[in-house]
């Protein structure tokens, strides 16, 4: 057993709470109790204390669409002229640099990416990977790395006619086996999902035999939805309808269903994902940096779509896109009331929703019975913090690099800010070193 406790502890959750000199009684994987440090010292009275003096306790963050692929792109230099829309983003940059992957590079993308979630506090995340030239065994890979830093993830290769038909059928057999390894092993820490990149680089057949293999494994998909207009034109011009309604024809809507972006969708098609409860993350960061548009959030969170967030890959933490959010639709909607309840919304509530369509431990709250994922902050308020207006403080206030201690299914992974699992600096070496040859090969 092991508390971590004498510290303002916030629950979070549909009953948010916050208690000074607090924190939760850890028991296995969950947590078993939550309350004043004392009540919790009189119930365990031989578990092992962290303290928390100074410190804020609360849930990790969870990120509902993130790419550890990415991870080798940072500070690459594009070859010939910067691309000038997101098809040219596409082809320049992500998908040259997908085929440029190895295991190895899969590995390290991964690793190099999960040991910067546990550094800023996101404890459980949705990954969507992509790697034509390396497709068999890449989830392997992926979940090898996830298990090593002890990170919560539900991972699927995106299936796409992009590569030709041998990568895709690779990319169909990649999902299946790795769900189908994931429902023998029944992990709490690793889920699947069957992946598919986006509707204007799937054809009519191959999004058939998509459908049909992820209605036998019991799975929904999780592919990106109209993120660029170019996406929601080819379908209306192709197959003659929006790609929601395409989704909808081959039954492929519904709480395991992740619609990633939807930031070109029609108000029929937000009323589709309402009424299916098919789950949505917003990635603001991401949205902005290839300028493909806004997002109209507000209106699909009032119609009542799950709207979660996630970060596409443009970082590791959560922070930074909840700033962004904030601000960005004040910006579009010209309205400066804007934010101070979708983002919340969409952090915590909903993303707490989506991650148990795909985990079976409640996430995203601090109560008994749910999972012992929390995270440990240096951040001494200056003003009066409150269960009201904790959102306020992590906007203006709260930082990722404050983070200074993370627990996943009751396991500290990183401990007054260094890194239990993995040698960071034997790793960024050795991720180093594949990056440089990857953009050698770019
Ligand atoms: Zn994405």
């Amino acid at each position: 057993m092991l508390i971590v406790g004498k510290g303002t502890l916030i629950t979070l959750g549909p009953n948010c709470r916050v208690i000074e000199d607090g924190g939760v009684l850890i028991d296995g994987d969950k947590i078993a109790m939550v309350g004043a440090t004392k009540e919790l010292q009189a119930a365990a009275p031989e578990a092992r204390m962290i303290d928390c003096r100074g410190r804020l306790i609360m849930p990790g963050f969870t990120c509902a669409h993130t790419h550890t692929y990415s991870a080798f792109a940072r500070g690459m230099a594009l070859k010939g002229e910067l691309p000038a829309n997101f098809t040219q983003v596409l082809e320049r940059l992500w998908w040259r640099l997908d085929q440029a992957l190895t295991l190895e590079d899969v590995y390290y993308s991964a690793l190099v990416t999960f040991a910067g979630c546990v550094k800023s506090g996101t404890t459980a995340l949705l990954d969507h990977h992509a790697g034509a030239n390396a497709i068999a065994g890449s989830l392997e890979q992926i979940a090898a790395a996830a298990a090593l830093t002890g990170i919560r993830a539900n991972l699927c290769y995106e299936v796409s006619d992009r590569d030709g038909e041998a990568k895709m059928q690779a990319g169909i057999e990649e999902n299946v086996a790795f769900i189908s390894k994931c429902a023998r092993d029944r992990s709490p820490l690793l889920s699947a999902t069957f992946g598919m990149h986006a509707s204007f680089t799937i054809g009519a057949d191959t999004m058939e035999k998509c459908a049909r293999m992820a209605h036998d494994l019991g799975t929904g998909v999780h592919l990106h939805v109209a993120e660029s207009r170019r996406d929601a034109n080819h379908s209306r011009a192709k197959f003659g309808m929006n790609i929601v309604e395409r989704l909808a024809a081959y039954d492929l809507l519904g709480p395991k269903t992740m619609a990633a972006h939807c930031v070109h969708i029609s108000e029929q098609e937000i009323e589709r994902l309402a009424e299916t409860k098919t789950n949505v993350a917003h990635n603001p960061q991401s949205n902005m940096n290839n300028a493909v548009g806004c997002a109209a959030v507000k209106k699909m969170l009032d119609a009542g779509v799950v709207v979660g967030m996630g970060t596409d890959g443009m970082s590791t933490g959560m922070i930074e896109g909840m700033k962004t959010a904030h601000i960005l639709h004040k910006f579009c909607q010209g309205d400066p009331r804007v934010g101070w309840d979708e983002v919340p919304r969409m952090q915590f509530d909903n993303n707490a929703r989506i991650m148990a369509n795909y985990f079976a431990q409640p996430l995203g709250q601090l109560q008994p019975g749910a999972a012992a994922d929390l995270i440990v902050v240096d951040y001494d308020p200056p003003t009066p913090l409150t269960a009201e207006n904790i959102y306020g403080h992590m906007v203006f206030g709260m930082t990722e690099s404050a983070v200074e201690t993370t627990i996943v299914a009751g396991k500290i992974l990183m401990h007054d800010r260094k890194l239990l699992a993995i040698d960071e600096e034997e790793v960024n070496a050795k991720a180093r070193e594949l990056a440089a040859k990857l953009w050698e090969r770019f």
